[in-house]
C-alpha cells in the first residue's frame, strides 16, 4: 500500500487532499499542531469511508526536533505533501522578530525538516513525489503580507532547486500556488474585504479546498518528466 504524509491536515486544503489520497487507497498520515480533535475526527472519517489505514499524529511542523520524532513513527513515504501554513497580516515595520520566525519556520523551514528525512528512502527506491503548497503571493507579492510572501517565495525557490537535485533519482518536486481559496485562513477578512477581493478574480469567486486538492492529486500523478514547476490555481487572478 502506498503511503503519503500530508502536513496541516486538520482542515482546509490539507483535509481535502487527505480525502482524495484516502479515496485512492493510500495509507494516509496526517499532522497538525493545534486542532488535534479535528485531526482525529478526520482520521476516523477516512478509515470509515474508504476502509484504508489512516494515522493522525499531532506535530508542530515548525519544530525540527518534533519533526524528527514524527518521522521515527513513519514508514518510508511514497508521497510527501508540505501543506501546513500560517498567514500573517500587518506592516513589516511593526512585525516582531518572533512573529517573523514563526511564519518562516512554519511555511518554509518545515519543508526542509520533512524533506531531509523523507528523501533518503526515496533516493534508495529511485522514486518519490514531493508537493509543496505555496501561494500566488510567493510569485507576485502582496502588501501587508511581506513575511508570508517571502516564505512562499522561498518555498518556490526550494522547490525548483530541490527538483534539480532529485531529478537524477527520479523524484519529482513541484509546488501548487493557490490564489484565494475559501478556508479558515481567510476568515479574518470582513465580508466587504472578501467581496472586494473577489471583484479582482476573473472567475468571480473564491476557489474551494476540493478544487485545490483535485489539482494536488493530478500534480502528484503527473508524468515523471514534470518537475520543478510552480502550478497556479487562482481563477485567472494572476
Ligand atoms: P487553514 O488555516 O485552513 O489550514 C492550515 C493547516 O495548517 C491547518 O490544518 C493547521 O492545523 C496547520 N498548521 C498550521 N501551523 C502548523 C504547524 N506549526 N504544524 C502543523 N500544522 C500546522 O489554511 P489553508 O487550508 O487555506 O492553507 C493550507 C496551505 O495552503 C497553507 O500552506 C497556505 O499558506 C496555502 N494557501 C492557502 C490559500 C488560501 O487562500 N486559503 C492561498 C494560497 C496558499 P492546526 O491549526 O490544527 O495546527
Amino acid at each position: 500500500m502506498k503511503t503519503v504524509l500530508i502536513t496541516g491536515a486538520s482542515r482546509g486544503i490539507g483535509a481535502a487532499i487527505a480525502r482524495i489520497f484516502a479515496q485512492n487507497g493510500y495509507h494516509t498520515f496526517l499532522t497538525c499542531a493545534h486542532h488535534t480533535e479535528a485531526l482525529f475526527a478526520l482520521q476516523r472519517e477516512l478509515e470509515r469511508s474508504f476502509g484504508i489505514p489512516c494515522t493522525a499524529i499531532p506535530c508542530d511542523m515548525s519544530d525540527a526536533e518534533a519533526v524528527e520524532r514524527l518521522f521515527a513513527q513513519l514508514p518510508p513515504l511514497d508521497v510527501l505533501i508540505n501543506n501546513a501554513g500560517i498567514s500573517y497580516f500587518g506592516l513589516l515595520s511593526e512585525m516582531s522578530v518572533a512573529d517573523w520566525h514563526r511564519v518562516m519556520d512554519t511555511n518554509l523551514s518545515a519543508c526542509f525538516y520533512t524533506c531531509r528525512l523523507a528523501i533518503p528512502h526515496m533516493v534508495r527506491k529511485k522514486s518519490g513525489r514531493i508537493l509543496n503548497i505555496s501561494s500566488v503571493w510567493g510569485q507576485t507579492g502582496s502588501s501587508m503580507e511581506t513575511a508570508y510572501c517571502a516564505s512562499k517565495g522561498g518555498l518556490n525557490a526550494l522547490t525548483k532547486a530541490l527538483a534539480k537535485e532529485l531529478a537524477p533519482s527520479n523524484i519529482q518536486v513541484n509546488a501548487l500556488a493557490p490564489g484565494f481559496i475559501d478556508t479558515d485562513m481567510n476568515r479574518c477578512l470582513s465580508a466587504e474585504e472578501t467581496a472586494a477581493l473577489i471583484t479582482e478574480i476573473p472567475a468571480d469567486r473564491a476557489g474551494t479546498p476540493e478544487e485545490a486538492a483535485a489539482l494536488a492529486w493530478q500534480v502528484v500523478n503527473a508524468p515523471a518528466y514534470m518537475t520543478g514547476q510552480i502550478i497556479s490555481i487562482d481563477g485567472g487572478w494572476t
